[in-house]
């Protein structure tokens, strides 16, 4: 979507909290003279003001930080699909939630009815400026569509088109490891990073920092399936092809294993447990998943160029005997020596998916049906 200046403006200082003339100056890259006029402009059609002086050392005028005006900033609804439950969470773009909800997922019922029914409730009681859907399963983000979700049966839902015709408010939809991702920008400011997921699937999300433009690219990656396994008895994969790393790593693939080799019954979960607990042959088990899970950490270093590796999913429950592990192959392997692939753990969690949600959605509030309605309002008064 093309942008004018002044909606890049609105953006940089809304998902920046605050900007000055210069900051802006290199954002747009246009000269001085124009950030001012556009700033200027914004102000008199009260969507930003003048708030706190710049320190600065050097005497001259005294500039202000450049801020949106809160009264135009309403609350941004996040919802994340999971496997067992629907969260939504009613958040003010602070982060605080104002209103949850939990719905159970149950075979009897429809979920779209009933979180249809629940965001009802919250929109007549409730101003909303956005929805932001985190969701397991591939997803369309551009188009809104939720492509396939296995534990919902869906099959190329409009979850974006249904509800926006439902409620008439702006809906953007993601999956859950890009949320994740999202939900870490904050932290990792201005660095490269990737976030690796292990779930029931092994996805990535490569997300660079882009220094000169101040602007963040998301790169999702399929790595779960490169192949890995080339021995006749590799497993066939959910994609059709044989011997993926996910044939290896993926949670449920663990349990089939356990299951297989030693005819035990038990989620992944205990499993893990167990390996922590220094049970011999379920230690093994798990340290088998050393060999894929850093030759995957190696090719995000060398396709990716990145210096985190943010790992996600129970995978973290692993105590430290298994990550001492993987940072020693890490370490005799990486291809320049100096460098160090810092590697964090991070749960899996609908808080930190909903954490995600709400950055999205502010990254999306100048696509929103919402700021063009207030953009236009503000017309009026100029
Ligand atoms: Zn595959």
């Amino acid at each position: 979507m093309r942008k004018d200046n002044k909606e890049k403006i609105l953006y940089y200082i809304f998902v920046n909290k605050k900007a000055t003339r210069n900051e802006l100056t290199k954002f747009l890259n246009i000269s001085k003279m124009g950030v001012s006029k556009l700033v200027t402009n914004l102000i008199e059609r009260k969507l930003i003001f003048e708030d706190e002086v710049v320190e600065k050392n050097s005497v001259g005028k005294k500039e202000r930080y450049l801020k949106i005006n809160r009264e135009i900033i309403k609350n941004i609804l996040t919802i994340y699909f999971g496997l067992d439950k629907v969260v939504l969470s009613l958040m003010d773009v602070d982060g605080n939630e104002k209103k949850g909800f939990n719905l159970l997922v149950e075979e009897n019922i429809s979920i779209l009815k009933a979180t249809k029914k629940i965001i009802r409730d919250i929109l007549s009681e409730n101003e909303v400026m956005l929805i932001s859907i985190g969701m397991n399963g591939i997803v369309d983000s551009e188009k809104g569509i939720a492509k396939i979700s296995t534990y919902y049966h869906w099959k190329n839902i409009n979850l974006k088109e249904i509800f926006e015709e439902e409620f008439g408010i702006s809906v953007f939809l993601e999956n859950g490891v890009n949320m994740i991702a999202y939900s870490q920008i904050e932290e990792h400011q201005n660095e490269s990073f990737a976030i690796l997921n292990i779930e029931n699937g092994v996805g990535s999300t490569i997300v660079r920092y882009d220094r000169e433009k101040n602007q963040i690219n998301l790169e999702t990656k399929e790595i779960g399936h490169i192949p890995f396994d080339f021995s006749e008895n590799s497993l066939i994969c959910v994609c059709g092809n044989k011997g993926c790393v996910e044939t290896i790593m993926a949670n449920w693939r663990i349990e089939e294993k356990i299951k297989k080799n030693y005819g035990l019954d038990l989620t992944y979960e205990e499993i893990l447990k167990k390996a922590n607990k220094n049970e011999k042959m379920f230690r093994k088990e798990i340290m088998d998943m050393i060999t894929p899970l850093s030759s995957l950490i190696l090719w995000l270093d060398i396709l990716g160029g990145v210096e985190k590796i943010i790992i996600t999913g129970k995978i973290t429950y692993l105590e430290d005997f298994f990550w001492k592990e993987l940072r020693r192959v890490i370490k005799n392997n990486l291809l320049i020596k100096e460098k160090e692939i810092e590697i964090i753990k991070r749960e899996y969690s609908e808080n930190i998916i909903l954490k995600g949600a709400l950055r999205y959605g502010i990254d999306n509030f100048i696509n929103s049906k919402y700021f063009k309605s207030i953009m236009k309002e503000s017309e009026k008064v100029e």
